[in-house]
């Protein structure tokens, strides 16, 4: 298990307003995160201290580009898969809802992505960004699949490859096919192997990286998101890609690898906009496999035996039953928002990643 923890940029309106960034990557890996609330002159609460470190397997800040976020936490993957093991890499991280909207910095200033690159507001914390990410920035999932297809010549000696894809999102613990919608709702199934399969799902093979990216981005703009009126675009289901590697050998039989790269829904949090009916039932689903998620994470950082950890808490832990644990390799970076309107958000983000993996020494 490897957790990261990438920090995006600050917009325009979040520098323009007086309060500064309260969250400072440090090094390769401490993340310090500074409580806006709490005031340096208050001498009473001096011992308390105004400022937490976490620390984690690598840390990014607004200056880490897509190559350099793929190449510390995925690219590893790589082999892994081709030579037939599972492995799970997920964004994770909150809606930003307290962050606020507006143009974009100059990112001369801070150092950040080429101008055509910055988007004129932001709420979300970078997760769609860092898996998916633009045409000119494409994220893990196109740069993944572009060295599989490499990695992967269609024959090479003895061996034969055949990789394929598929594109779900789990919404209100129902699969859909982010392909083809109108599949309608999909169930899972575990296969004679003990596989546990999408029943009907849409598998596309053999094309090219290009058409990769234009696929990707197709299945995302399927994906449910927020109504319009609450004027954000925060995805409220899990996307699920899942690249297949079938690797044939003569004489020594079929091999498949799996990688699922997964942006999460964001945690839903009662508090800010009291949810009802459909919301509220959305809301729950989506706390409860993030929580499972944790959970299995957790159970599997700490060694504890695979034999108690409840896949079946949702779909989620469902379909990514073989690829977590045993020897799949999982990857989970974390995400937050630099501004002190996040702080909440962000304190809650960091205490799930550092759950997820308590490092070895402290800071
Ligand atoms: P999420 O998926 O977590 O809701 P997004 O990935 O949609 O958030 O990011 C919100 C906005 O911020 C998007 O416009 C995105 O392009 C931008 N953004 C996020 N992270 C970065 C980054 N590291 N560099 C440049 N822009 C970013
Ligand atoms: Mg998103």
């Amino acid at each position: 298990l490897q957790v990261a923890l990438r920090i995006r940029p600050m917009s325009a309106a979040e520098l323009a307003a007086p309060p500064r960034p309260i969250a400072h990557r440090v090094d390769e890996q401490v993340v310090v995160l500074r409580d806006p609330m709490q005031d340096p002159n208050d001498v009473l609460h001096a011992s308390r201290s105004r400022e937490k470190s976490y620390i984690f397997d690598v840390a990014f800040d607004s200056t880490a580009t897509q190559e350099t976020v793929y190449r510390a936490t995925t690219q590893g993957l790589i082999p892994v898969v081709v030579s037939g093991y599972n492995s799970t890499v997920f964004a994770y991280g909150p809606t930003g809802e307290g962050c606020g909207l507006g143009e974009w910095a100059s990112p001369m200033a801070m150092g950040g992505p080429s101008p055509e690159r910055v988007p004129s507001s932001a709420s979300g914390c970078g997760k769609t960004y860092t898996m998916l990410g633009t045409d000119g920035e494409p994220g893990i999932c196109a740069r993944t699949l572009g060295e599989l297809f490499q990695a992967t010549p269609p024959t090479s000696g003895d061996v034969e490859y055949e990789v394929s894809m598929s594109y779900l999102e789990i919404y209100n613990e129902m699969i859909r096919d982010l392909l083809n919608p109108s599949l309608g709702c999909l169930q899972l199934r575990e296969d004679a192997g003990g596989t546990v399969q999408v029943a009907g799902i849409t598998e596309v093979s053999a094309i090219n990286a290009d058409e990769v990216m234009q696929l990707l981005a197709r299945g995302n703009r399927q994906r449910t998101q927020d109504p319009p009126a609450a004027n954000r675009t925060s995805s409220r289901s899990h996307a699920v890609l899942q690249v297949t590697v079938r690797r044939r050998h003569r004489g020594r039989g079929l091999r498949h690898g799996r990688l699922f790269m997964v942006d999460l829904a964001p945690p839903q949090r009662a508090a800010q906009t009291p949810p009802r009916g459909q919301r509220m039932k959305e809301g729950a689903h989506i706390n409860r496999s993030l929580l499972a998620l944790g959970n299995c994470i957790k159970a599997l950082s700490h060694r504890a035996s695979t034999k108690y950890i409840n896949y079946r808490d949702s779909k989620l832990t469902r379909l990514l039953k073989d690829s977590l644990g045993g020897n799949s390799h999982t990857v989970m970076i974390a995400h937050i928002s630099p501004p002190p309107t996040a702080f909440e958000e962000s304190r809650s983000t960091l205490a799930y990643a550092h759950r997820a993996k308590p490092p070895r020494t402290t800071v």
